[in-house]
């Protein structure tokens, strides 16, 4: 635990300096209370369906991101500062020493602040336009012990690059890439669609449940490798995965569930809409030597329509969808389909419970559901649940 992060003499557990000014975490009772409303959270909405299983917590609930972003600007005084914008407006607060972040990133923005210090790269100010280093971002790999720094800059020009990637690099031999991404507008914390790898191979490699997966800048990635595995572990056993079993993995992003899949004998297709997620994915079954996973790059809901249309079929569904849940067509699709298992991996449990509701009219029953504490201190509940069709779906009530 980091040196700066004073203890709570009442629980013993720590209390961060930033809460409440930054608005990355939203919880801050003991661990033990944290599970307990988020179980409490999962039972109220979600025990309509089937039982909630206990959640899956952590043993050492901090510095579990393996993802870590910093936005740059200037203190009164003129000093460069990093940090992150504050919940309730757009200061920016300084983060030095955040307890949910990977230990390995804050050393590394702390000689990168120096280093534009020395020379001269100006902090992008959102209000007036100006300046060059708009946010950073770090990834971690926990398994290869990897680490990607990228640069996101607002134009192509970075003075001094090969003195910035030079120190860098000597100042941190554990950094194994390092990219620059140009991102001319947009809002804060999104990337541009060019990147530069400056050094290194421009992505970073992890290992999952057996598996290994390449990530590049821009692809989507579970941020808490440890509760990644279980999560990933716990969806795999729903589906009983066996030889020779189709799966479709909607919203597959670099192609992680359904290699794990494919890896037990099951034929897959993953579906997902972000290009660099989809090559990543591509790679990673090569990476693998799985011939029996292919991809395809398209709207998660037009695929799944067009798939029912064509009288498609797979037995096993698993889905991931963003905050937003599923879209109506690719329920609608889902139902049609009519997979035997549907295996839902919810990050959002206001979504999840919609959508649940819509796939028991369609004759579903809920068999099982698992919170994962993937967010410690954040209200952010994880939650996996079996789907599995039961041949006539609910009667109707009649008045
Ligand atoms: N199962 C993956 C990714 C889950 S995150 C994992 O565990 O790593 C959700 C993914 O859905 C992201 O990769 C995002 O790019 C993708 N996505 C979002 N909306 C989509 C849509 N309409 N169609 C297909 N993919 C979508």
């Amino acid at each position: 635990m980091s040196k700066h992060i004073i203890a709570d003499p009442a629980t013993g557990e720590p209390v961060c300096r930033c809460f409440k000014r930054c608005g990355g975490c939203q919880l801050q009772e003991a661990y033990a209370g944290q599970l307990t409303y988020k179980q409490e959270k999962a039972e109220r909405m979600l025990s309509k369906f089937a039982p909630v299983r206990p959640i899956l917590g952590m043993e050492h609930p901090y510095h579990y991101r393996n993802k870590v972003q910093n936005l740059f600007g200037r203190d009164g005084k003129g000093r460069i500062i990093s940090g992150i914008f504050q919940s309730t407006g757009q200061k920016l607060v300084a983060t030095d020493d955040c307890m949910l972040e990977d230990e390995r990133a804050a050393p590394i923005i702390r000689t990168l602040k120096k280093l534009m210090h020395d020379l001269r790269i100006q902090p992008y100010d959102l209000r007036t336009g100006t300046g060059l280093l708009r946010h950073t971002l770090i990834r971690t790999s926990a398994s290869a012990g990897e680490v990607m720094l990228v640069l996101v800059t607002a134009s192509a020009m970075l003075p001094s690059k090969n003195n910035l990637v030079k120190a860098l690099c000597k100042a941190h031999p554990e950094i194994t890439t390092i990219v620059q991404n140009i991102c001319p507008d947009g809002r804060p914390l999104t990337l541009g669609t060019r990147s530069i790898t400056l050094f290194g191979s421009g992505t970073i490699t992890d290992e999952l449940c057996g598996c290994r997966f390449r990530i590049s800048p821009a692809s989507f990635y579970q941020v808490n490798p440890a509760q990644t595995e279980r999560l990933y572990r716990c969806a795999v056993d729903a589906a009983d995965i066996r030889e020779g079993v189709t799966v479709i993995d909607a919203y597959c992003g670099t192609g992680t569930i359904g290699m794990i899949c494919a890896k037990q004998g099951a034929s897959v297709i993953g579906v997902e809409q972000n290009p660099d997620a989809v090559r990543d994915a591509a790679a990673n079954a090569k990476l693998n030597r799985l011939s029996s996973i292919r991809f395809c790059r398209d709207d998660a809901g037009k695929f799944m329509e067009q798939l029912a249309a064509e009288g498609g079929h797979c037995d096993v569904l698993i889905m991931d969808p963003p905050r937003a849940g599923a879209s109506p067509a690719f329920l609608r699709s889902a139902a049609i389909l009519r997979p035997k298992k549907i295996v839902y991996v919810s990050c959002k449990i206001e979504t999840l419970e919609r959508d649940l509701l819509q796939l028991k009219k369609s004759g579903y029953q809920v068999t099982m559901i698992q919170p994962v504490d993937m967010f410690p201190h954040t209200t952010g509940i994880e939650t996996v649940c079996l789907l599995e069709y039961r041949k006539s779906a609910p009667a109707k009530k009649h008045k």
